[in-house]
């Protein structure tokens, strides 16, 4: 049993498959970019407090760091790599943690899941990463709550942003929806929804040039897309809604992915290969939660433990 990724659902799967006594690996990335940091998205975060079990919230590393020893209690083996190459014909399974030209797999698996998550697309602006977990986030859901009676903006012109837009009118005091052109792309209805709603207003061609703020977000430098010229919007938070990209890319041509690149699963955590299975957000663009990638990460080991016993592992 093989599991690449160790966010929430790549650690819920090991505990199962751990105490269902199929000794996991885990290749829980390596802490050289953003999409393989170990423990994934939660790292990036500070309070979480939405998990269930915790009154108090707690903060995102704790949480990975807690998972993680759990995992590692039933005795999962947590390698600190990365899958560089799969060869996913058939069972068993072919994965690569190291050189992919190397002509032997690092791992033979019978069972294989995929847990490789997510990662938010970042503006790339000064201030952003600094101040990530501090007003800047990339999930309104989780975070919207924070915001009560604040001015904030949300950066993008797509279904998403004006969704997360329209949520955030509940908290906010003002919404502002920065977009970089002079006319949005997302559908009409939900233009027609945002454009009409009285908590949200519109920074028109303009981009966000610098988010501001000394230990919390201050503001936002916006630029005009076409004149240059610059203006500071005093916000407390800043939702970056401008797209999400899953970490499949060493699967493409191994399992289905759909055109956006999640993987596409079906009769629970299945793909498309017998034998491999997906769960948390790398097969999941809707819900994007902790608790919804822990769950299937649950899925996934014991739909991989029982397809082990039907062909008599
Ligand atoms: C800033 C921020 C705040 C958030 N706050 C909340 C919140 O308050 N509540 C909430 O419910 N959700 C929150 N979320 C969303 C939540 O973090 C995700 O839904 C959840 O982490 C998804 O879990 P996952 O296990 O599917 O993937 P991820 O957490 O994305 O983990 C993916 C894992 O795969 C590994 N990986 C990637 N590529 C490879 C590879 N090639 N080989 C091996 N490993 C690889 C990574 O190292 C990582 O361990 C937040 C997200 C962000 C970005």
């Amino acid at each position: 049993m093989l599991i690449a990724g160790s966010g929430p659902a790549g650690l819920t799967a090991a505990v199962y498959t751990a105490r269902a006594q199929l000794s996991p690996v885990l290749v829980e990335g390596e802490p050289s970019s953003t999409s393989d940091q170990p423990g994934g998205q939660l790292m990036l975060t500070t309070e979480v407090e939405n998990y269930p079990g915790f009154p108090d919230g707690i903060l995102g590393p704790e949480l990975m760091a807690a998972m993680r020893s759990q995992a590692a209690r039933f005795g999962a083996d947590i390698v600190t790599k990365k899958v560089t190459k799969v060869q996913l014909d058939s069972s068993p399974f072919g994965v690569w943690t190291g050189d992919p030209s190397a002509p032997d797999p690092d791992y033979v698996a019978e069972a294989f899941i995929i847990a490789t998550g997510a990662q938010a697309l970042m503006l790339g602006v000064p201030g952003e990463d600094r101040l990530l977990g501090y007003g800047v986030s990339t999930c309104a859901t989780c975070d919207g709550f924070f915001f009560r009676g604040q001015h904030i903006a949300v950066v993008g012109g797509g279904d998403s942003a004006l969704e997360e837009a329209l949520f955030l009118t509940r908290f906010a005091s003002k919404v502002t929806v920065v977009h970089r052109r002079d006319r949005l792309r997302a559908s009409r209805i939900m233009q027609e929804r945002a454009l009409g709603h009285p908590g949200i207003d519109f920074a028109w061609t303009q981009q966000v040039a610098e988010v501001l703020g000394n230990g919390k977000v201050t503001g936002v430098r916006l630029r005009h897309s076409t004149t240059g010229e610059e203006q500071e919007l005093p916000v407390t938070g800043l939702f970056v809604a401008i797209g999400h990209r899953p970490n499949t890319a060493v699967f493409r041509g191994q399992v289905e992915l759909d055109d956006q690149g999640y993987v596409v699963t079906r009769n629970g955590t299945a793909t498309d290969v017998d034998g491999v299975f997906a769960c948390g957000d790398v097969q999941d663009d809707t819900y994007r939660q902790a608790v919804t990638a822990a769950g299937s990460g649950c899925m996934a080991a014991i739909d991989a433990e029982r397809w082990l016993e039907a062909r008599g592992s």
